[in-house]
């Protein structure tokens, strides 16, 4: 600590990713990454870049990306933000949108980003907790709230709400900002996006960094009505005015044009999905069902944080929290189906 710092990062507790091994045949599932690459086409686009476009400043709007995701969806481009990882685009949103006299709410257990927001730009927040099924319940968020921020599917827990209940949610918190942070979406949720139509008040954030397989790019979307996207790119503007490199925003633009790849791609992770639940099943495993490209277990007689260090043991790399309801649970990233092998061959030696 330095006396040079402000209160604010004397106070923060900086939001922490997973661990980033580097070395040689490990099994990396614990941060949700696509096992499969980008496909051709974006290799391509990016290629193309790189040999032609580095000497130039990126659009600063992105008008051409926004134009094309835009219309996958229906939208107009004037509906639809881009920035550096829906990380950075949840930045941006709480410091435009989710700071209001009644608090922000959120699910106890969620996304751990979601409180260091908080810290690091002053709101106030109140947890919502999960039912004993570890579902979040749209009821139990009071009317007194100024705006709610929730991922569907939930992290890390993979459980899914249908559409109707997020609309649900919507009409009763008219004035509420609603934020359906879409992650993982793809994997077997239904998007909110048509529900934007209708409720000026919903902001969908969504990412490219899972079922498109572009972790390493960093983009990042928000969706919704245009005064929404106008205060996002307020502070956009207001940070740097340049959301994406030219890289990010030529590969992006590929991802959504190779709609094939991506039907592909997030088919192959779901029946990839099948096959973990069955094989931990079969092991004694619970889970609640996923719709991610992870899910969430635990075994009811061994420790998670002893499961863990023996698959650490044996080069796998699994997630797991530290909180006490949830201290026994491994999050693991839906792999190959030769990984999803290895990991319940591993799991079966432990047992
Ligand atoms: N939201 C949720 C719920 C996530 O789990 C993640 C990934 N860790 C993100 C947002 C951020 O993803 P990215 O910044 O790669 O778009």
């Amino acid at each position: 600590m330095s006396r040079f710092w402000s209160p604010i990062v004397r106070d923060l507790t900086p939001y922490v990713p997973g661990e980033q091994p580097r070395l040689e045949g490990l099994l990396k599932l614990n941060t949700n990454e696509n096992p499969y690459g980008p496909g051709p086409h974006v290799l391509a686009a990016i290629k193309a870049e790189v040999e032609d476009g580095l000497r130039l400043y990126p659009d600063p709007t992105a008008e051409r990306l926004r134009a094309t995701i835009a219309a996958y969806h229906g939208l107009d481009a004037g509906n639809v933000f881009v920035g550096n990882g829906s990380d950075e685009v949840l930045a941006h949103t709480f410091k435009g949108l989710l700071q209001h006299e009644g608090p922000l709410l959120f699910p106890d257990i969620t996304y751990s980003f979601y409180p260091v927001y908080c810290g690091l730009f002053g709101i106030a927040y109140r947890t919502v907790p999960l039912d004993a099924a570890l579902q979040v319940q749209i009821e139990d968020f009071a009317p007194d709230a100024g705006a709610i921020i929730l991922p569907n599917p939930n992290a890390p827990t993979g459980s899914v709400l249908p559409r109707e209940a997020i609309e649900r949610l919507l009409l009763a918190h008219p004035q509420a900002v609603i934020v359906i942070d879409e992650a993982y979406v793809d994997f077997g949720g239904e998007s909110a996006i048509p529900l934007i139509a209708r409720h000026p008040n919903l902001l969908v954030v969504q990412t490219l960094s899972k079922a498109r397989s572009l972790a390493g790019l960093r983009v990042g979307l928000a969706f919704g009505d245009r005064p929404l996207i106008e205060a996002l790119e307020r502070v956009k503007d207001s940070f740097n005015s340049y959301p994406l490199d030219r890289l990010a925003q030529a590969g992006a633009r590929a991802a959504y044009e190779d709609v094939a790849w991506f039907e592909d791609s997030r088919a192959k992770v779901i029946a990839s999905r099948r096959r973990l639940e069955v094989g931990l099943l079969a092991l004694g495993f619970e889970m609640p069902p996923s719709a991610a490209n992870f899910v969430f277990a635990r075994h009811p007689r061994h420790e998670g944080a002893m499961l863990a260090a023996a698959l650490r043991a044996r080069a796998i790399i699994v997630r797991r929290f530290d909180k006490p309801r949830i201290a026994d649970y491994l999050r693991i990233t839906v792999g190959t189906d030769a990984e999803v092998d290895r990991l319940l061959a591993a799991l079966e030696e432990i047992l």
